[in-house]
């Protein structure tokens, strides 16, 4: 078999979604599975719905998650250029070999001209059953064609199709798939108004010339495969021809269809890897970066819309979900997209992450905070409580009282744990804490207060409860030694103390 080559060819009109992603990642992890080579190149041949922006936004998002290319737009490789809009001597040559072998023509109907078409036949197709009726180079002959695209008129060039002829696309998802060529329509290949392909022979065109060896897209380009099929063989590449496999949708995660912005925006999830600046109408849409998302979780999470492994191991790193993939393992029916697994994901490897690097990313909440602490203390606390949150952005609100002392203290809490005696074993407990040294020692720490309880007769929850809320403010937080253990000795003595003056005596 011939190297694997893979290619992801994205139309910069905007920013990724989501579903583009993990198209993206199922090439990327099948050409690494293969040692095969990873493409990238840039479809702007609609320079109409061209976004300023959208190519780096794409760049930048596969860098965040960890996908490399080996070749294309901004990577190099020999194929190039990767950019669309710098092909164009490359495509005119077989637009006019398709021309040449009779295979396409020249038309040079006005949109008035079609839209008239359209309002009088129902469902009007350009296709063998309407060409005659139409303006171009078939019924107007070679020479008048000559005459008038020398004269400037802006023409379309078309392919001609064959009715009743059996196309079949052979998919790796979805096994044989058999359309009849009488549906399909004489689509536009070329336009003279901008001396640009269409995406259709752009897109095989580039695919033969880089020795693409499999399409893996979405869905939504099934409708597109059967003419890309013919144009294969017009183009006389069939044997070259890459395999193809449909990717199945992304669906709603409630209801049917699919997955829409407008879906996240409801619901309140991204459906973009990073956040995007609508460069038109200054709208900001949320990426997954800035939500607090690591890129390992969604990379994990998307593997998994569509696809699994066929056991029930849901937690993959990039390297074993190059190792477990297969193509052929993909459904053909849409994938939900449940975003509270995703949420569910990003808990996961957060308790798998390194604390430090999330430290690093906690430190930024607590100086925009106003507060100044050192990283060793952060990584100490994201350590105790970081399996109580799903984000990192979680954290800080669920961890201020490590550097921030309470000014108040819950009421309820005071109600039900501030027994009358309560300040005479607080007082006594402070005694007991002061003459403790070891409060890096959380065991230790807890085994010596727990002896003093024991030896006093003093219920644990009558100490606990009460000590935790003169350190804390309220009954929340871990174990009440890990609290000790961040605060230090000085400043618990010091909370005990501002808690004795405001508490009931
Ligand atoms: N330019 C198309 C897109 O935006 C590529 C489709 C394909 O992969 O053939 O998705």
């Amino acid at each position: 078999m011939d190297k694997v080559r893979v290619r992801f060819a994205p139309s910069p009109t905007g920013p990724l979604h989501i579903g583009g992603v993990r198209t993206a990642l199922y090439n990327y992890l099948f050409a690494r599975q293969h040692g095969g080579e990873f493409v990238f190149r840039i479809e702007d041949t609609d320079s109409n719905r061209f976004v300023p922006g959208a190519e780096e936004y794409i760049i930048e998002s596969f860098k965040w998650l960890g996908i490399k290319f080996d070749e294309g737009v901004s990577f190099g490789g020999e194929y190039g250029p990767y950019r669309q809009s710098e092909r164009k001597e490359i495509y005119k040559v077989y637009v006019d070999q398709l021309l040449r072998d009779g295979l396409a023509y020249v038309a040079f109907d006005t949109p008035e001209k079609l839209e008239a078409k359209r309002k009088e036949i129902p469902n009007f197709q350009y296709d063998a059953t309407t060409r005659l009726s139409m303006d171009n180079s078939l019924v107007i002959g070679g020479e008048e064609t000559a005459r008038r695209i020398a004269n400037g008129d802006k023409y379309v060039v078309r392919i001609k199709i064959e009715p009743g002829e059996d196309i079949v696309v052979n998919d790796i998802i979805r096994g044989e798939v058999h359309i009849n060529s009488s549906i399909i329509d004489d689509k536009v290949l070329y336009k003279s108004a901008d001396n640009l392909p269409t995406y259709h022979l752009a897109n095989i065109v580039d695919d033969h010339m880089m020795h693409i060896t499999h399409v893996i897209r979405g869905e939504e380009w099934l409708p597109s495969a059967p003419l890309h099929v013919l144009l294969y063989k017009y183009l006389g590449w069939s044997d070259t021809m890459p395999r193809f496999a449909h990717l199945p949708l992304l669906l709603k995660p409630d209801g049917n269809g699919k997955l829409s912005k407008r879906d996240g925006d409801r619901l309140g999830f991204p459906v973009f890897p990073l956040e995007w600046h609508d460069p038109k109408t200054g709208d900001v849409s949320s990426g997954y970066r800035e939500s607090g998302y690591l890129p390992e979780a969604v990379i994990n999470f998307l593997a998994l819309l569509g696809w699994n492994p066929g056991t029930e191991q849901e937690i993959m790193s990039l390297d074993e979900l190059v190792s477990l993939f297969r193509l052929e393992r993909c459904s053909k029916s849409g994938a939900k997209f449940d975003f509270e697994k995703g949420k569910w994901f990003n808990h996961q490897y957060l308790q798998m992450a390194d604390n430090r690097r999330i430290a690093e990313e906690m430190m930024k909440d607590i100086t925009a905070n106003g507060v100044v602490t050192d990283m060793a203390k952060v990584e100490q606390v994201v350590g105790f409580m970081k399996s109580r949150v799903s984000f990192i952005k979680e954290l800080w609100p669920l961890c201020s009282f490590f550097w921030i002392a309470p000014t108040s203290y819950d009421e309820k809490a005071i109600q039900k744990r501030w027994k009358e005696e309560t300040p005479r074993i607080m007082h006594e407990l402070y005694d007991v804490m002061a003459a403790w040294d070891n409060y890096d020692d959380i065991e230790g720490s807890e085994a010596h207060v727990k002896a003093w309880c024991e030896q006093k007769g003093y219920p644990l929850g009558n100490v606990m409860n009460p000590f935790r809320l003169m350190l804390v403010g309220e009954l929340k937080g871990p174990h009440m030694f890990e609290v000790t253990a961040v605060l230090g000795k000085e400043e618990t003595l010091r909370r005990m103390e501002t808690a004795f003056a405001a508490l009931p005596k």
